[in-house]
């Protein structure tokens, strides 16, 4: 989620107390915070559900703004040289190798964005892309 700050809420340490109060872990994926000023974080909240639910209940509390994202990813297909390094970590069925045209086939419906294929591709043709939900 993105979550966007005040510039009155800015610096609060709320990230601290979301992993030490709620126990909720935090992934900071990109940051956008200045001192003073309205900032941003895109985040991943990982924990248990009733966790994460009195969190964003906390978040709320504090005025911070909270957009759900949708994460998904990208595939620059005709870079692709079909080694098939990606379909042999993808769990989802989501890369595969057609057995007949030894070329790989992506089904987008397939994917969880588990973010495996990005480490494998060694041409580094996977990126992830974060949309609002
Ligand atoms: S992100 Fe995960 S599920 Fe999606 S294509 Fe890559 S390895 Fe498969
Ligand atoms: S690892 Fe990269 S180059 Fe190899 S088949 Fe997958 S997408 Fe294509």
């Amino acid at each position: 989620m993105v979550l966007r700050f005040s510039a009155d809420t800015v610096n609060e340490p709320i990230t601290y107390i979301l992993i030490k109060e709620y126990d909720v872990l935090i992934n900071i994926l990109n940051a956008d915070i200045t001192h003073g000023k309205e900032g941003s974080l895109l985040i991943e909240m990982i924990g248990r559900k009733s966790d994460v639910n009195k969190a964003v209940v906390y978040l709320e509390s504090k005025q911070v703004e909270i957009s759900p994202v949708v994460k998904t990813i990208l595939f620059k297909e005709s870079l692709c040289i079909h080694c098939g390094a990606c379909s042999s970590v993808c769990f989802r069925g989501a890369l595969t190798m057609d057995s007949s045209s030894r070329k790989l086939e992506f089904s987008p419906e397939k994917c969880v964005a588990c973010e495996l294929c990005i480490k494998a591709c060694p041409l580094q043709l996977f990126d992830l892309n974060f949309g609002a939900n």
